[in-house]
């Protein structure tokens, strides 16, 4: 029996789900999250110094075109009028430029590179969420936070890559990024949907896009 919370639900019913010499993998038994445990966190100068290794750059072709597996549903269901924020918008914000181009107003966010606290205050027609869930010490507070910024029938559109079974975990590349705390499943995502009664929509397996049904 462990006393340790869920960051995400705040159980304290949680599995050893793996173990390896940096630690423990805990499963949350009530939103299926799999969490590191709080010692592992990094100090913010290591976590910032792991992100300016993140050389993605709105020039770079490549990181636009993996970008536009979210900017392509996430246009093909907002109006040409939707204003958007992108959350963890990162040292190259990129995604932000996308919608941009195709004649959206943006905001970017991000708690290292652009901690314009100002933009928290305002409220979106959809918001973007790419390779930042898996970073967060206080998913719960964070995601709830962007659920409430969404005008009705708004959009939360999270990336994410959805973690692989037990077996398969040990060589799974990442969870070895120091910087990875949490890692989401589907069914964490139906947890989530059914908390702020949102329709969730799977895009793709590391794609899911949570709608506002008022
Ligand atoms: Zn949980």
């Amino acid at each position: 029996m462990s006393m340790i919370n869920c960051p995400l639900c705040f159980s304290k019913e949680s599995s050893l789900f793996y173990k390896d010499e940096t630690g423990e993998y805990r499963l949350c038994k009530l939103c299926a999250l799999v969490y590191v445990l709080k010692e592992k966190h990094l100090d913010e100068e290591t976590e910032k110094a792991r992100y300016d290794l993140h050389t993605n750059s709105s020039e770079d072709q490549g990181y636009r075109q993996y970008l536009s597996k979210v900017s392509t549903p996430v246009l093909e269901r907002i109006s040409k009028e939707a204003k958007g924020l992108d959350f963890g918008s990162g040292p190259g914000p990129t995604l932000s430029l996308l919608f941009e181009e195709a004649g959206h107003e943006m905001k970017i966010y991000d708690h290292f590179y652009a901690k314009d606290e100002a933009v928290l205050e305002l409220k979106y027609d959809f918001i973007t969420s790419t390779e930042v869930i898996e970073h967060l010490y206080k998913p719960s507070d964070v995601l709830d936070r962007l659920w409430n910024m969404l005008n009705d029938k708004g959009l939360l559109c999270v990336l994410t890559q959805p973690y692989v079974k037990e077996e398969a975990f040990s060589k799974w590349y990442y969870k070895n990024d120091p910087t990875h705390v949490c890692f989401f499943c589907l069914e964490t995502m139906n947890y989530l949907a059914k908390k702020w009664t949102a329709e969730l929509e799977v895009v793709s397996k590391d794609i899911f896009i949570f709608k506002k049904s008022i």
